[in-house]
């Protein structure tokens, strides 16, 4: 989980280029941008 660059929600993000804007966004938010990858999470180890 982290915060939405874009709406400032607490949610899973991904990258998306928005208007030319790499920012880590909701699943909500890609609406507006480019999925580029999903965010890497650090997985326990
Ligand atoms: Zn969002």
């Amino acid at each position: 989980m982290a915060t939405c660059e874009l709406c400032g929600k607490t949610a899973e993000v991904v990258t998306a280029d928005i208007e030319g804007v790499e920012l880590k966004v909701c699943s909500h938010c890609t609406a507006h941008g480019i999925v580029k990858q999903r965010v890497a999470l650090p997985m326990a180890s």
